[in-house]
């Protein structure tokens, strides 16, 4: 049995992982989400070598304000948004944890982005928060 499996709404794209994620943050940008339609999107990384992904997924290349270049992967057929790439992190992927069936290993480890949160979501105390992405 796979550490980490998780799936789209429909069930087409599905995924795998023997290991547990890096690191997990709670992102407050208006990127994750406009792109998650939810008040912020919790993203669990992963190196890309250690995911199997499973499925046809779609993708959206844009330009986040830090200057990288952006890919989010989606299921072409519910829309779920399931992936991300980023320029800055070679080698790295990250999974939208709302689709992680292995619910407690979903430990964010702080907030980022918080400069643009929507004020009425609110925020574990004990986390570090960070106006926008920390560097490193
Ligand atoms: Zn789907
Ligand atoms: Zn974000």
């Amino acid at each position: 049995m796979a550490t980490i499996s998780g799936k789209c709404l429909c069930g087409s794209v599905s995924y795998e992982s023997d290991t547990e994620p890096m690191f997990t943050a709670n992102c407050h940008c208006t990127d994750c989400r406009a792109a998650t339609g939810a008040a912020y999107s919790t993203l669990s990384f992963f190196k890309s070598a250690d995911v199997k992904i499973s499925g046809e997924t779609k993708s959206y290349e844009h330009t986040a304000d830090s200057g990288h270049h952006m890919t989010k992967l989606f299921c072409p057929n519910c829309g779920s948004q399931l992936f991300g790439e980023n320029s800055a992190r070679e080698g790295m992927i990250s999974i939208r944890a709302g689709t992680i069936d292995q619910a407690e290993l979903v430990k964010p480890a702080r907030n980022v982005y918080c400069s643009s949160k929507i004020p009425s979501t609110p925020l574990d105390p004990d986390l570090p928060a960070s106006e926008k992405m920390p560097e490193a």
